[in-house]
């Protein structure tokens, strides 16, 4: 482990440039040492809000100027941080978790690299890193697709983009958003394996699983509070169980047995030839 860092003299001003430090998602005791050092020696914080931002550095003990960021910015207002960058150390930092993702920043990173200027990322919390090891599912590759969109086509059009994408995938949901998900994951993919992971690093922090249908039924019956990160199997090696039967015998009810094969094919990643024989099988009696 080498343990020198951009910024390891701790005796010296910081060099100018851009920080990008990562905060909580939750649980306070989350922020790393480097980034409370960082935070503590930086000449400006850009923030997200400077409310949530300011309740954090009070509870590190800190107080330094704020100046509020994100992704409507005008072009003048970047230019300003820009400069602060060449002449200081501007920390950018998020409302929760690492900026950029699913947070602003990407214009602010892009335009002080283009210029020359420092970059230097200090990693920590992610809802979406901290999700995945927890849901059980396959971490070997995984997508992260951000939020879906909220308009039923707009949501179906995403996800069968997706479709075939042999890894897990992970999403950023919101509680009111969740069954609306959890239902277009039930008709799309009913037998992969979904998980909600809700409240992470939280008081109630908790990680269901099982299929999208399973899911819904729960969260119908218990509306889902908090934060929360939905995740996906990918569509081969998903363990729950396929039952080819069922889904050929109730697509067999409005398709012809190519059809019905192709939607299971699809849905299962089982064999389309396969599929057919068997509902041929079923349709024939
Ligand atoms: N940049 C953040 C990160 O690194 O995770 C994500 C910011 S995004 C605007 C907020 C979304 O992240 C929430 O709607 C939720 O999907 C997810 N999220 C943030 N904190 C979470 C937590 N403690 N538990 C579950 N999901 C969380």
């Amino acid at each position: 482990m080498n343990s020198k860092t951009p910024e390891s003299n701790l005796s010296e001003p910081l060099a100018s440039g851009l920080y990008i430090v990562a905060t909580p998602i939750g649980n306070l005791g989350d922020i790393t040492v480097r980034a409370v050092d960082i935070l503590s020696r930086c000449d400006l914080v850009a923030c997200e809000d400077t409310r949530v931002t300011g309740k954090l550095l009070k509870h590190l003990g800190l107080s330094k100027p704020l100046r509020r960021h994100d992704d409507h910015a005008s072009d003048h207002d970047r230019a300003k941080l820009l400069e602060a960058m060449q002449r200081g150390a501007v920390a950018l930092v998020s409302d929760a978790g690492t900026p950029l993702i699913s947070d602003p920043g990407y214009r602010l990173v892009r335009e002080a690299r283009a210029a020359g200027i420092s970059v230097t990322t200090l990693p920590g919390a992610c809802a979406a890193i901290a999700g995945i090891p927890l849901s059980g599912l396959p971490s070997d590759r995984f997508l992260f697709a951000g939020f879906l969109p909220s308009k039923d086509k707009a949501r179906r059009e995403v996800l069968e983009e997706l479709s075939s994408v042999p890894a897990s995938l992970i999403f950023y949901e919101t509680g009111p958003r969740l069954t609306k998900s959890l239902e277009a994951l039930a008709q799309l993919w009913p037998t992969r394996e979904v998980a909600v992971a809700r409240e992470l690093t939280k008081l109630h922090e908790e990680c269901r699983s099982g299929s999208a249908q399973e899911l819904l039924d729960h969260y119908n019956a218990h509306p889902p509070k908090g934060e929360i990160v939905l995740l996906v199997g990918p569509p081969i090696s998903a363990p729950v169980q396929v039952d080819a039967d069922a889904l050929l015998a109730e697509a067999l009810q409005s398709l012809k047995p190519s059809q019905a094969a192709a939607q299971v094919a699809k849905a299962s990643g089982l064999d389309r030839k396969d599929l057919y024989a068997r509902a041929m099988e079923l349709k024939n009696g």
